[in-house]
């Protein structure tokens, strides 16, 4: 039991403590977990007379395997004795060397370099300086901007923002702050959905602004927190050709797609294009500790060493950190040893089935599913409290936003669970 009576401790945590993307103090309490294991979260006290909820969220796309799993609670408590943390200028250690070898084991062929950083959005500061640095020190410092199209979401610290979602992405309040990037139309919704008339306007803006953009850097295949929405993997083909034909990198930003979520282990496999840097998160350790890798290949790291600051000036205090290192090895070990593809199937088909009666439902404008992501679209934005409320009641954790209702369960859930977990979606979709 938590030593802090729920009352007191919710008092304290509205006089003090910031929530994501919440005012402060918060207008809405949170609700209190004290514990976890397998797809459930254990609350404090019931809420609308649930104990236990049915985990639909991952903790934002990261417990692939459920909570206090044996094996990486084995992982953390072995690497815990041996050492939680070393700096790693001038010193390395095992966990780094061994997670780094197996990530460029399982990337894309080119991508053969790994910069481990502690949180998406830092990877996606390291992809892009990486990116500007490969041109600076190929004398041509004007390549300096990002192009990408609309409706992305890439982390909320400065480069990232500016290259999120122009609407949704709060740059009216930041306009004269954020570096102004160059964005091409959103890409036509739908996994089958392939348009040429849109491919030429990607084409003609990577042609158009090649001389001042450094890369091209997109979510491949799903769109995540910017909507959640699916596009053609051909278009991520037509980028690679674009971008080499005029001399633009290619980053992909994997933090939400990466580790099986969309159905391939990365979503640069459905297009069977390989980026030049890429960023991983979020599953990376399986939702355990905050890590992030950059990977890039050797041609950008040559590029950077070949320059007049030869040099990659980035090192987070907490660089490669060995305990997380050694559960996010222990995490694709996990992912990698079973027919995950097999699970990911099977969420699949059970979304698809599951959710399928949402789109009968009064302002419910679309269903979609790909891999172990289900969405439903509505026609307004979400009532948040009572959307959560009804998923509660249902018993189930979902955290709706914008004008969706959305799953993204742990690998590792059930059949039954997910049965419930789709009813709860429905009734979220209906009260909110
Ligand atoms: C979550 C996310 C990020 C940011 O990662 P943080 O760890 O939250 O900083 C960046 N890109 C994508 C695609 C994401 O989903």
């Amino acid at each position: 039991m938590p030593e802090l009576p729920v009352p007191e401790l919710l008092a304290l945590d509205r006089a003090h403590v910031w929530h994501p993307y919440a005012p402060m103090p918060g207008r809405t309490d949170p609700l209190v977990v004290d514990s976890a294991s397998g797809v459930r979260l254990r609350l404090a006290e019931p809420v609308h007379g649930r104990r236990e909820l049915i985990d639909g969220m991952s903790s934002w796309w990261s417990a692939l395997h459920g909570y206090n799993h044996p094996v990486l609670n084995e992982a953390a408590r072995g690497q815990l004795e041996r050492m939680s943390h070393v700096m790693f200028g001038g010193l390395t250690h095992e966990p780094a060397v061994r997670l780094a070898q197996r990530l460029v084991e399982i990337t894309p062929e080119p991508l053969r370099h790994v910069f481990l950083s502690d949180s998406g959005s830092v990877s996606v500061e390291v992809a892009v300086k990486m990116c500007l640095q490969y041109w600076r020190s190929a004398g041509r410092p004007a390549k300096r901007r990002l192009l990408t199209w609309r409706g992305g979401y890439h982390g909320d610290t400065w480069q990232p923002m500016s290259v999120c979602d122009p609407d949704g992405g709060m740059h009216q309040l930041w306009s004269g702050v954020l570096p102004e990037q160059i964005f091409a139309d959103a890409p036509p919704a739908g996994y089958d959905a392939y348009d040429e008339s849109y491919a030429d306007h990607l084409r003609d803006m990577v042609a158009r602004h090649a001389d001042e953009t450094a890369a091209v850097i997109v979510e491949p295949v799903v769109q995540n927190a910017g909507g959640m929405r699916f596009h053609s993997p051909a278009y991520l083909r037509v980028l690679r050709e674009a971008c080499d034909e005029h001399g633009v990198l290619l980053v992909f930003d994997e933090i939400a797609t990466g580790f099986g979520r969309t159905g391939t282990l990365f979503a640069a496999g459905h297009a069977g294009v390989a980026p030049d840097v890429m960023c991983l998160g979020k599953a990376l350790t399986g939702g355990y500790l905050s890590m992030a890798a950059t990977l890039c290949t050797p041609e950008v790291a040559e590029g950077i060493s070949r320059g007049e600051f030869p040099v990659l000036a980035h090192g987070p205090t907490f660089m490669a950190n060995p305990l997380a290192a050694s559960i996010a090895h222990a995490s694709i070990g996990l992912l990698l040893d079973q027919d995950w593809a097999l699970e990911v199937k099977r969420i699949e088909s059970a979304l698809r089935e599951g959710l399928a009666p949402a789109a009968e439902l009064p302002g419910v404008t679309g269903v979609r599913v790909l891999g172990a992501i289900g969405v439903v679209q509505l026609d307004h934005p979400v009532d948040l409290a009572a959307a959560t409320a009804a998923a509660v009641r249902a018993g189930v954790w979902l955290r709706p936003f914008r004008d969706l209702v959305y799953v993204m369960p742990p690998f590792v859930m059930g059949d039954e669970d997910l049965g419930t977990v789709c009813e709860a979606v429905l009734a979220a979709a209906v009260a909110g």
